[in-house]
């Protein structure tokens, strides 16, 4: 067994922080290279203490000031920069085996492309990279022959649900010549699945972090309760597994226990089940093809009881519509898409908007820029910034008239 050198971007998140507990459990087979962090100081300099690793990199110069002082104050070696470049440097190094892919949003695509374009062990968690930049991003993955693993859990178990060969290859296989004749992508259907839809305009920021079933970063929390992350994963799906959109069907789960399925032509269906603990798909991806302990509980059916799944309830939530359309529509539309909600996002976050806002930036975005050009990873960069500054317009727009 070959020790993976390591690098983390995103270190300090909640996949950063699961990454990092798992392959504590392993020191025999995880070195650490470099970890990355926006601006939870103190979180990265306690991660630096325990695994010691060559480079740490944040956001900008004040926080790589602090982290050096705090790292210095503590005696411990580890080399400081900062700035996009510096998060490329890490994902690319010659003695870099694996790079786990935890940055939240567009800000961790340039350094997962590199990574993946440098033929790195790419442990993907950011799907953002894949809505952004989709088609760009698989083929530098078939170019360089990179391992490319799943680290979402519902892409993890389709992963672990198809044929060996088509794992070994899966952006150019084909789900018809596999027998597979659809994908179920499951959903918990977030917190608000039952709530009165005539409420939603009064829902809380701490109501939608608050998700049922995981633990997870704000972003991902709000982006699950409005289902906007279940449109991002049909299209994160749609990437990794060369799956046109009408083969996918959302499938409302609300106990997170069937983390997705595969349905082939036989009648046969196959799912991965497990705790809903995101160290699962991590130890996978760290270990794959083996399997290692993640201190994960083990799942007790006889406590789950029973499982339930019922169809989406795209009324309820139209940034599931949203993103299909989008994914339809294809071009600048997905990237835009993405860029207007993670300013929606985090417009709530802030408490600028309401939540029912969300999909209305969006819808907004879209109807207005998805027919930009959007052939070269540049082009996609100036439809990212040009959706960004829409999105920001609409919701001062939105501020003044309230
Ligand atoms: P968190 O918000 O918990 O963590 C995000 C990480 O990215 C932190 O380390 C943060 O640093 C860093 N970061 C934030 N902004 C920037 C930036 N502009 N530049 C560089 N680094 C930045 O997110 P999660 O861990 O929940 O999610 C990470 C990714 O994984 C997302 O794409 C999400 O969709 C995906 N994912 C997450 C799941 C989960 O269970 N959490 C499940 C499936 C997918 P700092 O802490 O210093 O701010
Ligand atoms: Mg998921």
């Amino acid at each position: 067994m070959q020790q993976q050198i390591v690098t983390i971007l995103g270190a300090t998140g909640s996949i950063g922080s699961s990454t990092l507990d798992v392959i504590k459990r392993h020191p025999e087979r995880y070195q650490v290279y470099a970890l990355s962090a926006a601006s939870q100081i103190d979180k990265l300099i306690a991660a630096c203490e325990l695994h010691r690793p060559q480079h740490a990199v944040v956001l900008d110069e004040v926080n790589a000031e602090l982290l050096s002082q705090g790292l210095r104050a503590r005696g411990i070696d580890t080399a400081v920069s900062f700035g996009p470049q510096a998060l490329i440097d890490i994902s690319i190094a010659a003695e870099v085996t694996t790079v786990m892919a935890a940055i939240v949003g567009a800000a961790g695509m340039s350094a997962t492309l590199a990574a993946a374009k440098a033929g790195k062990r790419v442990l993907l968690a950011n799907k953002e990279t894949l809505v952004l930049a989709g088609a760009l991003f698989m083929d530098a993955v078939s170019q360089s022959g990179c391992v490319l693993l799943p680290i979402d859990s519902e892409h993890n178990a389709i992963f672990q649900a198809l044929p060996d060969s088509y794992r070994e290859n899966p952006y150019q296989s084909s789900l018809s010549a596999a027998g597979i004749e659809r994908i179920l992508l499951t959903a918990s259907g977030g917190p608000f699945r039952t709530r009165d839809i005539n409420t939603f305009p009064q829902i809380t920021v701490a109501e939608a972090v608050k998700h049922p079933n995981w633990s997870m970063g704000r972003k991902i929390s709000v982006d699950s309760a409005s289902m906007m992350n279940k449109g991002l994963e049909v299209i994160e799906a749609r990437w990794l597994f060369n799956a046109p959109a009408e083969h996918i069907q959302v499938v409302v789960h609300p106990q997170s226990v069937v983390h997705s399925m595969v349905q082939y032509r036989d009648g046969s269906v196959l799912a991965q089940l497990g705790s809903p603990d995101m160290r699962t798909p991590i130890a996978y991806g760290l270990a794959y093809p083996e399997r290692i302990e993640a201190g994960v509980k083990a799942l007790d059916l006889f406590a789950v009881g029973r499982l339930d799944f019922s169809p989406p309830d795209f009324e309820r939530f139209p940034c599931l519509g949203l993103a299909f359309a989008a994914l339809k529509e294809g071009g600048a539309a997905p990237a835009v898409l993405n860029a207007a909600n993670e300013v929606a996002v985090a417009a709530f976050l802030n408490e600028e908007i309401l939540f029912t806002d969300i999909p209305r930036v969006i819808e907004s975005a879209l109807s207005r820029l998805s027919t930009l050009a959007a052939l070269s990873i540049d082009d996609l960069m100036a439809v990212d910034a040009e959706t960004r500054q829409f999105a920001h317009f609409e919701i001062q727009q939105k501020t003044v008239r309230c």
